[in-house]
């Protein structure tokens, strides 16, 4: 085959991290292979991860306004309803269209694409049990891992994706669940606890934890939580799941108090497990050459990508770093500019982290929490949506913009953002963070109007001086 002849980069899973890291080499002139076992390329995130959440996000939100919010602005509908096996073919179409997109892409950029199992026989060769049948034999000068990160199971709680279901699972339910019960509040559990909420389960999201999404700015999530308790989401916080019992038709759950104390139960037709996700590395004979992980099992890698065994590298889920799509791709981009003897840079500080439910939560930098804890005297600027003339004018108003400054210099520090299409507005301020910007550089950036973006501008300028409009 093809695969046998040595390349100059092997990658091993076709993931964004792994799928672009070969389109990059390739575009560098190497000569690329990657290798991916599902039959399909685009990884967790395109299959069953970031793309068809946000297809049925997207879907199910169009049937809640059409529901709830079209009367209001004048639009009269006799009746809607869901048509859930059509609504599931357009996430599965937008699915299908990208990754055949990425095999496009391969072909354009001369990657060659080998479908199959791959598994580590020294480091610079990959055997590869191929999805046709049969084996190769791939080899490498350098060898990328990118094999990504895997559904985290509880204990004693089997996934069988029908009553107890992963996030998987959750992506193509048959019927609308009259009762939902989410385990585990981070943002994939919100986001999925959001689409059946709207489609009419009744959702309840159990954490053991006192906060939901506990990476988000304090404020921000308090105002985030209200916001989700208002579309109806209830939310057992510091509450731990003894066990789920599925001997009858539904489930039952047995929950307990995280510190201790009485046991409760609650009922449930499907249980979501979104207790998060654990690196994957499994069949891939790391132990074979060597390769070092941390008791997580994530990969450690040097500032190169580069692991303990020369000429082998990992990125993406695989290694410790937010666990984000486009955070793999930045770590496939700079591993390979590497490789190919020039210069890469990902900042970790300047991952922008987006929730994507309705509004979306995004942000990026320090939360007021880390700032606090880092001892540096700072501004806080704020600015709520409901003064946003656009906002107001589509009658979408609820969120706000708040930024966090050091007091000396006015640099900012973190932005973060609650509002519909926050993960698109947060990108003025990726870009503010990477220039080092002042809050005043972006109140002083002219905004078009009527925009969401001004409130950026505006809570820039209240984070110096004073806003217009409030
Ligand atoms: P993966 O995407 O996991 O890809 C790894 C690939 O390697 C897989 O296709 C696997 O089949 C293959 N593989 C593994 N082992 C082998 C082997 N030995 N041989 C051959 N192939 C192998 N992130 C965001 O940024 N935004 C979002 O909105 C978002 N939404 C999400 C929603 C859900 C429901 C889930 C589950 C995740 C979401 N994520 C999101 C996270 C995102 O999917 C991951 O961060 C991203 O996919 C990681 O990319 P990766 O390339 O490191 O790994």
């Amino acid at each position: 085959s093809s695969g046998s002849d040595e390349n100059d980069v092997v990658v091993v899973g076709g993931g964004p991290g792994g799928y672009v890291a070969a389109i990059k080499a390739a575009q560098l002139g190497l000569k690329t292979t990657c290798i991916e076992k599902r039959g399909a390329l685009g990884g967790t995130c395109l299959n069953v991860g970031c793309i068809p959440s946000k297809a049925l996000l997207h879907s199910s939100h169009m049937y809640h306004e059409a529901k709830h919010s079209f009367a209001s602005h004048g639009v009269k509908l006799s009746s809607v309803e869901v048509n859930l096996p059509a609504m599931m073919a357009q996430k599965d179409k937008a699915v299908g269209n990208l990754t055949k997109g990425i095999e496009g892409l391969f072909k354009k950029n001369k990657v060659t694409y080998v479908k199959g199992y791959g598994k580590f026989l020294s480091p610079s060769e990959v055997s590869v049990d191929t999805l046709e049948g049969g084996n190769t034999v791939v080899k490498g000068k350098n060898i990328i891992i990118a094999t990504g990160s895997d559904v985290k199971g509880l204990p004693g709680i089997i996934i069988d994706e029908k009553r107890i279901v992963s996030s998987t699972g959750a992506l193509s339910l048959s019927e609308v669940p009259k009762k939902l019960v989410v385990i585990g509040a981070g943002y994939i559990g919100l986001e999925m606890g959001s689409v059946w909420g709207r489609l009419g389960s009744e959702v309840t999201v159990v954490e053991f934890a006192a906060d939901i999404v506990p990476t988000m700015d304090g404020e921000v999530r308090k105002q985030f939580q209200r916001s989700l308790e208002k579309q109806k989401m209830k939310f057992m916080l510091n509450t731990k799941v003894v066990s789920v019992d599925t001997a009858g038709n539904g489930v039952k759950l047995t929950l307990e108090p995280a510190a201790g104390g009485d046991q409760t139960t609650l009922e449930a037709d499907v249980v979501l497990v979104s207790a998060g996700r654990v690196p994957f590395t499994a069949g891939l004979g790391l132990d074979k050459i060597g390769v070092e992980t941390d008791k997580a099992g994530r990969i450690l890698v040097n500032h190169r990508f580069g692991t303990n065994v020369p000429g082998v590298y990992a990125i993406g889920d695989v290694i410790p770093g937010p666990m984000l799509a486009h955070k793999a791709e930045e770590d496939g981009v700079a591993c390979v500019e590497y490789i190919a003897g020039k210069e890469g840079h990902v900042d970790y500080d300047m991952v922008p982290g987006v929730v994507y439910t309705h509004p979306e939560v995004a942000s990026v930098g320090k939360t007021e929490e880390q700032v606090k804890a880092l001892g540096v005297d700072y501004r806080v600027g704020k600015f709520p949506f409901l003064a946003n003339s656009r906002a107001k004018a589509i009658d979408d108003a609820e969120g706000v913009v708040k930024i966090l400054a050091e007091k000396e210099t006015d640099k900012i520090l973190g932005v973060h953002i609650m509002s519909p299409n926050a993960g698109e507005l947060i990108h003025e301020a990726v870009l503010a963070l990477h220039y080092g910007a002042s809050s005043e550089d972006i109140a002083r950036t002219c905004h078009a109007h009527p925009t969401m973006s001004e409130a950026l501008k505006e809570a820039a300028m209240a984070t110096y001086d004073k806003p217009i409009h409030i």
